[in-house]
Protein backbone atom coordinates (compact mmCIF):
# COMPACT_ATOMS: atom_id res chain seq x y z
CA UNK A 1 0.00 0.00 0.00
CA UNK A 2 1.24 3.28 -1.13
CA UNK A 3 0.61 7.06 0.15
CA UNK A 4 0.56 9.87 -2.64
CA UNK A 5 0.51 13.12 -2.19
CA UNK A 6 0.00 15.85 -4.42
CA UNK A 7 1.58 19.18 -3.25
CA UNK A 8 -0.08 21.33 -5.76
CA UNK A 9 -3.27 20.34 -3.99
CA UNK A 10 -2.04 20.29 -0.45
CA UNK A 11 -3.37 23.34 1.46
CA UNK A 12 -1.79 22.69 4.71
CA UNK A 13 -4.94 22.42 6.64
CA UNK A 14 -2.68 19.35 8.68
CA UNK A 15 -5.68 17.08 9.54
CA UNK A 16 -4.04 14.45 7.93
CA UNK A 17 -1.75 14.98 10.49
CA UNK A 18 -3.99 15.00 13.03
CA UNK A 19 -5.97 11.87 12.17
CA UNK A 20 -2.37 9.55 11.43
CA UNK A 21 0.10 11.52 13.07
CA UNK A 22 2.10 7.85 12.85
CA UNK A 23 2.08 8.01 8.79
CA UNK A 24 1.65 12.14 7.79
CA UNK A 25 4.51 14.25 8.45
CA UNK A 26 4.28 18.27 8.28
CA UNK A 27 6.78 20.96 6.82
CA UNK A 28 7.41 23.92 8.76
CA UNK A 29 4.37 25.57 7.54
CA UNK A 30 1.95 22.65 8.42
CA UNK A 31 1.96 21.10 4.78
CA UNK A 32 2.15 17.29 4.25
CA UNK A 33 5.76 16.29 3.00
CA UNK A 34 5.57 13.40 0.95
CA UNK A 35 5.43 10.06 1.88
CA UNK A 36 7.94 7.54 0.93
CA UNK A 37 7.89 3.58 0.64
CA UNK A 38 4.52 1.41 1.99
CA UNK A 39 2.56 1.80 4.55
CA UNK A 40 3.98 -0.44 7.71
CA UNK A 41 1.16 -3.29 8.23
CA UNK A 42 -1.08 -2.65 10.67
CA UNK A 43 -1.56 1.08 9.79
CA UNK A 44 -3.57 0.35 6.10
CA UNK A 45 -6.68 1.98 8.46
CA UNK A 46 -4.78 4.86 9.63
CA UNK A 47 -3.44 5.98 5.88
CA UNK A 48 -7.17 5.80 4.74
CA UNK A 49 -8.38 7.95 7.67
CA UNK A 50 -5.50 10.24 6.87
CA UNK A 51 -6.99 10.40 3.08
CA UNK A 52 -10.26 10.96 4.04
CA UNK A 53 -9.50 13.71 6.60
CA UNK A 54 -7.81 15.92 3.91
CA UNK A 55 -10.58 18.56 2.75
CA UNK A 56 -8.78 18.93 -0.51
CA UNK A 57 -8.33 15.32 -1.60
CA UNK A 58 -4.93 15.71 -1.73
CA UNK A 59 -4.47 12.25 -0.62
CA UNK A 60 -4.16 9.03 -2.50
CA UNK A 61 -4.09 5.09 -0.66
CA UNK A 62 -3.68 2.70 -3.07
S1 LIG B 1 -4.96 17.38 5.22
FE1 LIG B 1 -4.57 17.52 3.01
S2 LIG B 1 -4.34 19.71 2.64
FE2 LIG B 1 -4.06 19.38 4.81
S3 LIG B 1 -1.85 19.12 5.15
FE3 LIG B 1 -2.75 17.09 4.88
S4 LIG B 1 -2.51 16.69 2.68
FE4 LIG B 1 -2.28 18.87 2.97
Amino acid sequence: MKITIDKSACSGHARCAVAAPELFRLDDDGYALPFDGEVPEGLEAAAHDGERACPERAITVE
